[in-house]
C-alpha cells in the first residue's frame, strides 16, 4: 500500500490503481455507503456510488481526508460485479494486513505461531491472496522477498501488477507455508525447488505450479496458476476476424496436414487451437490432444496430459496416440527434433496435426521446424497453414480509457486476439522447399495476400478498440519467448 503511495505523489496524480483505490476508500467504507473510487480527474477524487445523493457518503468521504470528491451514479450490478471480482477480495487482503502488527518484537508470543495451521497468518495471507487471484484472473502470482518491502505482484492480461503485500517478518512465512503446502523441503533456502499444491475453492480444487528459486534477498515464489477452463471459446470471441476464420476452419475440415500456430508463451495459441477443434466433426473423426498441462477441457476431445517425471514426454505421448486410431491429434508444442520429425509423419500419413512452436511470426515456423531438423520437403508437402498470434489488451470498458481502480490506472482491460495467417500454396512451398531466406518468403507471401500481425493489430487501433503504446508493448516482444502468463 506505501508503494502505491509512493508512486503517486501529491500534485500529479492521474491514475488510480486498485491499491491506491483502497488506500482512498477502504473496503468498509465501499461496503457500508455501496461506493466504490472510480478515477481521478485532476484534483478530484470520482466515486462511483449507487446513491449519487448520499450525503452520508459524501461526508464519510470527506472525513478520510478527499478534500474534492464526485459522486457519479454506479447501477447495482456493476457495484456488485466489482466487489466480487476485485475491489472486496483484494480488500479482503488488505483488511487483513492492515490488522497485523507491522513487525514483530523478539519474545512477541505470535512469533510462535504454528505456520503449519490453517489458521496462521501466513496461512490465512495466502489463502487470501489465492482467493483474490483466482478473482482476478490472474495466470501467476509472485511473492518477492525484502526485508524491508517485500512486494507481491499477480499477472493479470498478461502484465504484471502491485497487490498488497505482507509485512516483512510474514513475508518468509508465506514461503514457507507456501513450501509446505507444495511438500518441499522446508529447510532447504540455497537451491531451486519446483512442486505443485492444491488450492481449494468453492467451485473445486485449483492445481498450481510452484516455483522456489533462492535470491539475494531471500526466496522468491512464483506460483502458476493452472485454472482449467471448462468452456472452449470460439473463433470469433477470440478475435479471430472472418478472413481468418474461414481458412483455419477449411484446413481443419481436412483430412490430414499440418496447421501451426506460433507465438510466445502467452499469446493464447492453445485455446485458439482448442476453438478450432470445436468446429471438427467429432462425431465421425476421433480427436486426441497431448498437453502440458491440460489447461482446457473439452469433452470432444480426448486429452493426454504429459507427464515428464513418467517419461511421458510429447513424443513418446505421440508415439501412444498415434496407436489409438487417431484423425485429428493436436500436440501442445513442438519444440525438440523428435516430436518434429513424429508430427510431420503422422501428418504425412493421413491424420490432420495441429501444434504450435515458439516463433515470432507466421512464416517464422519454417525456420523454427528447420532449426529442429525437419526435411523442407516434408515439411512444404504437409503444411496447409500456418498462423501467428499475440494478445492486446483492450480499451477499459469501465472508463473508456480514462484509466480507473479497475484496470489500475491503465486504461486497459481484457485482450483479444491479433492474428497472421499464410497458406501454403504452390509458389510458396517451393520457396519453402527450396529453404528460401525469410526476406523471400515475406515478399511471396505479401504478394498473395498476408496481412501482418502489425497491420492487423493498427486495425484494432483504427477502430478505437486499443492504444498505439499497447501495440508497440505487445510487438515489441516479437521473437522473445518470455513473457510467461498461460496460453
Ligand atoms: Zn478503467
Amino acid at each position: 500500500m506505501q508503494r502505491a503511495a509512493e508512486k503517486a505523489p501529491h500534485g500529479r496524480r492521474p491514475e488510480l490503481t486498485l491499491l491506491d483505490g483502497l488506500r482512498a476508500v477502504p473496503p468498509g467504507v465501499a461496503r457500508r455507503y455501496q461506493v466504490i473510487p472510480l478515477r481521478y480527474e485532476g484534483d478530484r477524487l470520482v466515486v462511483g456510488a449507487i446513491d449519487p445523493d448520499n450525503l452520508a457518503a459524501l461526508d464519510a468521504l470527506h472525513r478520510l481526508g478527499h478534500a474534492r470528491i464526485e459522486l457519479e451514479p454506479l447501477s447495482q450490478e456493476r457495484y456488485r460485479e466489482v466487489m466480487q471480482r476485485w475491489y472486496g477480495p483484494v480488500g479482503d487482503i488488505a483488511e487483513f494486513a492492515a490488522r497485523l502488527p507491522p513487525r514483530l518484537d523478539p519474545g512477541e508470543p505470535s512469533l510462535g505461531f504454528d505456520d503449519r495451521s490453517d489458521e496462521s497468518p501466513a496461512a490465512r495471507f495466502l489463502a487470501l491472496t489465492l482467493t483474490a487471484a483466482l478473482s482476478e484472473n490472474a495466470t501467476d502470482v509472485h511473492f518477492e522477498p525484502d526485508r524491508i518491502s517485500p512486494r507481491v505482484r499477480f499477472r493479470v492480461d498478461g502484465v504484471l501488477v502491485d497487490r498488497v503485500a505482507p509485512p516483512p517478518w510474514l513475508a518468509d512465512r508465506v514461503i514457507g507455508r507456501i513450501k509446505s503446502m507444495a511438500g518441499l523441503a522446508l529447510g532447504e533456502c540455497l537451491f531451486a525447488q519446483d512442486g505443485q499444491l492444491s488450492f481449494p475453492t468453492p467451485a473445486g480444487s485449483v492445481s498450481i505450479r510452484v516455483s522456489i528459486v533462492p535470491s539475494d534477498r531471500g526466496e522468491c515464489a512464483v506460483l502458476r496458476l493452472l485454472t482449467v477452463e471448462n468452456e472452449v471459446p470460439t473463433l470469433e470471441q477470440l478475435g479471430m476476424p472472418a478472413a481468418v476464420r474461414l481458412q483455419v476452419v477449411e484446413a481443419a475440415a481436412g483430412q490430414e496436414g499440418l496447421i501451426v500456430f506460433a507465438g510466445p508463451t502467452g499469446s493464447g495459441k492453445t485455446t485458439s487451437l482448442h476453438a478450432l477443434l470445436e468446429t471438427v466433426d467429432a462425431d465421425r473423426r476421433n480427436i486426441v490432444s497431448i498437453e502440458e498441462p491440460v489447461e482446457i477441457h473439452s469433452r470432444r476431445v480426448r486429452q493426454v496430459p504429459v507427464r515428464r517425471e513418467t517419461g511421458l514426454d510429447f513424443a513418446s505421448a505421440l508415439r501412444f496416440v498415434l496407436r489409438q486410431d487417431p484423425d485429428v491429434i493436436l500436440v501442445g508444442e513442438t519444440r525438440d527434433t523428435e516430436t518434429a520429425e513424429l508430427v510431420l509423419q503422422a501428418s504425412l500419413a493421413g491424420h490432420l496435426v495441429l501444434t504450435t512452436v515458439h516463433a515470432s511470426n507466421a512464416l517464422g515456423v519454417f525456420d523454427r521446424f528447420a532449426q529442429l531438423g525437419a526435411d523442407r520437403r516434408l515439411l512444404a508437402q504437409v503444411t496447409r497453414l500456418a498462423v501467428s498470434q499475440r494478445l492486446i489488451r483492450l480499451i477499459c470498458p469501465h472508463c473508456a480509457g480514462k484509466a480507473c481502480f479497475a484496470c489500475d490506472g491503465t486504461g486497459l482491460k481484457g485482450r483479444t486476439g491479433v492474428f497472421e495467417l499464410v497458406t501454403l500454396g504452390n509458389e510458396l512451398a517451393e520457396l519453402v522447399r527450396q529453404g528460401a531466406r525469410p526476406g523471400e518468403l515475406r515478399a511471396a507471401a505479401r504478394a498473395a495476400g498476408m496481412r501482418t500481425l502489425q497491420e492487423a493489430a493498427a486495425e484494432l487501433e483504427r477502430k478505437g478498440a486499443t492504444t498505439a503504446a499497447e501495440i508497440e508493448r505487445v510487438l515489441d516482444l516479437q521473437g522473445r519467448s518470455g513473457s510467461p502468463g498461460g496460453d
